[in-house]
């Protein structure tokens, strides 16, 4: 036994449909990455190579449970992804070889604080509390990369039955390979992590109440309510 001087936190997990737990190591999320949701956000949409932020691990919430709606925000807006769970890890790892990398994918929200992600731009500081605050990442069940194919598939969410966000995985700005290849020149890749692709456009607030279902072709839904 280790000699922990407090006890070691719970490992935060996805349930894998079917069964089974994958443990959650970090989770990378790619900023502006479909183009129209690059320009309603105020940028251009050029191929900038991507930028990435982070979540912490047990920011995660799974098995539909209920998001409390967070402190210090007026604005809490939902981010429809696409998340690509990291099996095998890796430096450096070229384009051509990385879904070798990946175990599986699921649907999930990036869920922001856009007053304070908004106010941190303007003001040229880190975007941490905007977008890695507790219970901020709902996500679906996860499932084996099998016959997936991220490079295409509707991507949707509706809020309170009606559609917010409406796209196409085919939009990507960064591929789902380019990403793993990019991301891995900068950080060594490792077994349990989470890479948020990005969100289409249509992003706005939600409310307490709210229930948000969002789905991508081939996955498993991801659904949460604001309470
Ligand atoms: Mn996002």
């Amino acid at each position: 036994m280790a000699d922990y001087v407090i006890a070691p936190p719970s490992v935060a997990a996805l349930p894998v449909r079917g069964g089974g737990l994958f443990p959650v190591r970090r989770i990378f999320c790619v900023g502006r990455n479909y183009a129209e949701h690059a320009r309603e956000m105020g940028s251009d949409p050029d191929r900038e190579p991507p930028f990435y932020f982070t979540k912490p691990a047990d920011a995660v919430v799974t098995g539909g449970a209920d998001m409390p709606y967070p402190a210090s925000t007026k604005d809490l807006h939902h981010e429809m992804e696409l998340i690509v769970a990291i099996g095998v890890g890796g430096v450096d790892i070229a384009e051509a070889d990385a879904l070798n990398h990946v175990w599986g994918y699921c649907s999930g929200l990036d869920m922001t604080r856009r007053d304070l992600q908004n106010e941190a731009k303007k003001t040229g500081r880190p975007w941490d509390m905007g977008k890695g605050f507790d219970h901020s990442a709902p996500m679906g069940e996860l499932v084996p990369a099998g016959n997936f194919d991220p490079s295409k598939g509707k991507i949707e969410l509706l809020v309170n039955g009606k559609v917010r966000q409406t796209s196409d995985l085919s939009k990507l700005i960064w591929s789902v390979p380019e990403v793993i290849a990019n991301l891995s020149r900068l950080v060594r890749l490792a077994p349990g992590d989470l890479i948020m692709t990005g969100t289409p456009e249509g992003v706005a607030a939600v409310q307490k109440g709210d229930l948000l279902e969002g789905s991508i072709e081939g996955l498993p839904g991801v659904r949460v309510r604001i309470v």
